[in-house]
C-alpha cells in the first residue's frame, strides 16, 4: 500500500537504480562537488557475505536480494519456463554476477557504430573507458588498464585441472591460447578473466561507491525506495515518484533523470509513467503521453546449453574460482578461423544441467557448455498493468530463429569435439549427456531441453540514429531533453561474450560526456 506524503527533494542529478551502471555513474557524477546526485535503489544495501565468496555465486539467486522474473513459456525450449535472476541491492547484478570480465569483439562495437552512425562506440574510441574501468595485471602497456577501480584477475595456479584439460583439448583443435578475452581477439582459449581480488568478488558497489566517495556531501543514497514512474511537464522530466520501503510516497523533482534500473525495469518504468508501445500501454490501463513503439522490444539474451555432461574418472574437486572456468569461443565452420566468435564452448568444473536432467554427485561429473555468441532471435518485454506489483511479460522469443537453431547445433558439435579429445581423456569415463542422439530432431530435442540463460537480457532501449530507436548516442530517450537511460537496455546488440564489462563501458562513457575534463 502507498501513502502520499507531502515529502518532497530536489536533485541536479537523480539516477534510478543503484546497480552495475548506475553504481559506476553515481561516483562518476559526483565527482563535481557543485552537482547534487541522488542515487535511489529498490534494493537495500548488500549485506550477505557469501556475495563475496566467487563459488557461491549460483546459491545466490533466489534469495531476498534477486528479482527473480519468470519468462512467458518459450516454445523454442520446450515449453520451458526460465528463472532470470537480477540483484535488487547496491551493486545491482555485479552482486550476483559469475565475474567473467569480457570487453567483447571489436566487430560488436562495429555494429553498435553501425546502429548510431557514432563512432564513440567503437571499439578504438571505447578503449580508454574500458582501461578507466580496469585495474588489470598487464595493465598499462596501451591495451588494458592500470589503477582502475574494477580488479581484473587472470587466473593460474588456482585453475582446476579438469579446466587446464579443457584448455589444451581447445589448443589441440588449433584454437590459440590467449592470454584472457580482452585484447581484441576472442577467438581462442584461456581461463575467464574474473572481477576478483584476494580471492573475493569485487562488486560494482565495492569498486565504486566506496567510503571516500560515499562521504562527499553532494552525494546521496537512497535504498529501499522503488521509482514508480515519472513525472512530466511538456517536454521535459519533471521528477520522479518514489515508494518507500514503508510504503510512503515521495516525489523528487531534477533537472537530469537518469534511468540505469536494468534491462527489464528500465523500459517497464518508461511504460508505467506513459512513455511506449501505444497498444502495450493500453492493454495494461496506461494512458499513453509519448508513443515510442520500440521500448521492450529489441529483447535479446545468451543461451548455454547445459550441459555436455561427462561422468569423470577420478573424483573433480570443487572449483576453486567460480565453477565456469575457461571460455573456448569460435567460429562454426571452421573453429579455428579468425574474426568474429560465432560459437562458445564453456568448460564447467561441476555436473551443470537445466532442470530438466538430474545432477550427478559433485565431484564426480563436469559438463561442457555450448552456446552461440549473436543470437538473432528478439523477444519482447511489456507491463501487465499501471501498478509496481503487476507482473513484467517477459519473451526472449529463444531460438525462435532458424539461424539460431543452426548455430546451436554446431555448438553442441563442438562441445562434444572437445571433451572427446584425447587431453581430457584422463578425466573422462564417459559421456552421459547428451548421449546418443540418432536424428536432428533428437539434437533440436537435447538442446531445447538443456538450454539455460547466460543472464545477458539487453535492448530494450535501443540507442540508434533510426527513427524508431528509444535513444540517441548521447542515451538521451529522444522524445524528452533531460530523460536519460545507460544501462544494459541501450545496447542495440548484444556483445559475443558477457556483458557486463560492455555495460560498465557505457556508463563510464557516459559520465566522460557529462563530466567534461
Ligand atoms: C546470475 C548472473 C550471472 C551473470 N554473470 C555474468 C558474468 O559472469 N559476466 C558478465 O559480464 N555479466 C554477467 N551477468 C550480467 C551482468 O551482471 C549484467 O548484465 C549487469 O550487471 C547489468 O547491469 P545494469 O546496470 O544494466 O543492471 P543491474 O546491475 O541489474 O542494476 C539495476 C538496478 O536497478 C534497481 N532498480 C530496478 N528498478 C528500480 C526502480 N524502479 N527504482 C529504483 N531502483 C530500481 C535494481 O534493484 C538494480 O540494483 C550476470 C548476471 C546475473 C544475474
Amino acid at each position: 500500500m502507498t501513502r502520499a506524503t507531502a515529502s518532497e527533494r530536489n536533485a541536479d542529478v537523480v539516477i534510478v537504480g543503484g546497480g552495475s551502471a548506475g553504481a559506476l555513474l553515481a561516483a562518476r557524477l559526483s565527482e563535481d562537488a557543485t552537482r547534487p546526485v541522488l542515487l535511489i535503489e529498490a534494493g537495500e544495501e548488500e549485506h550477505d557475505p557469501d556475495i563475496r565468496n566467487p563459488a557461491a555465486w549460483p546459491a545466490l539467486q533466489g534469495r531476498s536480494y534477486d528479482w527473480d522474473y519468470r519468462t512467458e513459456p518459450q516454445a523454442g525450449t520446450a515449453g520451458r519456463v526460465h528463472r532470470w535472476a537480477r540483484g535488487r541491492l547496491i551493486g545491482g547484478s555485479s552482486c550476483l554476477h559469475a565475474m567473467g570480465y569480457m570487453r567483447g569483439h571489436p566487430a560488436d562495437f562495429q555494429a553498435w557504430v553501425d546502429a548510431t552512425g557514432d563512432r564513440r562506440w567503437g571499439w578504438d574510441e571505447l578503449l580508454p573507458a574500458f582501461q578507466a574501468i580496469e585495474d588489470h595485471p598487464l595493465g598499462g602497456n596501451g591495451l588494458y588498464g592500470k589503477g582502475g577501480p574494477m580488479p581484473v584477475h587472470l587466473p593460474s595456479d588456482e585453475v582446476s585441472p579438469v579446466a587446464r584439460a579443457f584448455i589444451e583439448a581447445g589448443a589441440s583443435l588449433g584454437l590459440p591460447r590467449l592470454e584472457g578475452h580482452n585484447s581484441g581477439q576472442m577467438i581462442g582459449v584461456t581461463p575467464n578473466s574474473l572481477n576478483i581480488r584476494d580471492g573475493h568478488r569485487v562488486t560494482v558497489a565495492d569498486a565504486w561507491l566506496t567510503p571516500a566517495v560515499r562521504s562527499r556531501a553532494n552525494l546521496t543514497v537512497l535504498t529501499g525506495s522503488r521509482v514508480r514512474r515519472l513525472t512530466m511537464a511538456g517536454n521535459r522530466v519533471r521528477g520522479v515518484e518514489i515508494v518507500q520501503r514503508q510504503g510512503n510516497l515521495e516525489t523528487v523533482l531534477a533537472d537530469r533523470v537518469v534511468l540505469c534500473a536494468g534491462a527489464l525495469e528500465s523500459p517497464a518504468l518508461l511504460m508505467r509513467s506513459g512513455i511506449g508501445p501505444r497498444d502495450t500501454l493500453s492493454a495494461a490501463n496506461v494512458d499513453c503521453l509519448i508513443d515510442v513503439p520500440e521500448i521492450g522490444r529489441n529483447l535479446q539474451d545468451h543461451l548455454l546449453g547445459a550441459g555436455n555432461l561427462y561422468a569423470a574418472r577420478k573424483p573433480v574437486a570443487p572449483s576453486r574460482l567460480q565453477h565456469s572456468e575457461s571460455m573456448a569461443y569460435m567460429r562454426a565452420g571452421d573453429f579455428t578461423a579468425g574474426g568474429q566468435p560465432e560459437i562458445v564452448v564453456g568448460c564447467g568444473v561441476a555436473p551443470i544441467v537445466s532442470e530438466c536432467f538430474e545432477a550427478p554427485a559433485a565431484g564426480t561429473a563436469y559438463s561442457l557448455l555450448f552456446g552461440i555468441t549473436h543470437p538473432t532471435s528478439r523477444g519482447s518485454l511489456r507491463i501487465s498493468g499501471p501498478e509496481l506489483g503487476d507482473r513484467l511479460i517477459i519473451d526472449p522469443a529463444y531460438l525462435r530463429t532458424e539461424r539460431d537453431r543452426t548455430l546451436f547445433r554446431r555448438a553442441l558439435a563442438a562441445a562434444r569435439e572437445i571433451g572427446h579429445h584425447d587431453e581430457l581423456a584422463g578425466w573422462r569415463e564417459r559421456e552421459l549427456l547428451p548421449g546418443s542422439l540418432n536424428s536432428a530432431a533428437d539434437i533440436d530435442d537435447f538442446i531445447a531441453r538443456a538450454a539455460i540463460t547466460h543472464h545477458h537480457p539487453c535492448g530494450t532501449c535501443r540507442m540508434g540514429k533510426d527513427t524508431d530507436a528509444v535513444v540517441d548516442a548521447d542515451l538521451r530517450l529522444k522524445a524528452l531533453d533531460n530523460l536519460f537511460v545507460v544501462d544494459a537496455s541501450v545496447m542495440p546488440s548484444l556483445t559475443a561474450g558477457p556483458i557486463h564489462a560492455a555495460v560498465l563501458a557505457i556508463a563510464e562513457t557516459f559520465a566522460r560526456r557529462m563530466n567534461p575534463a
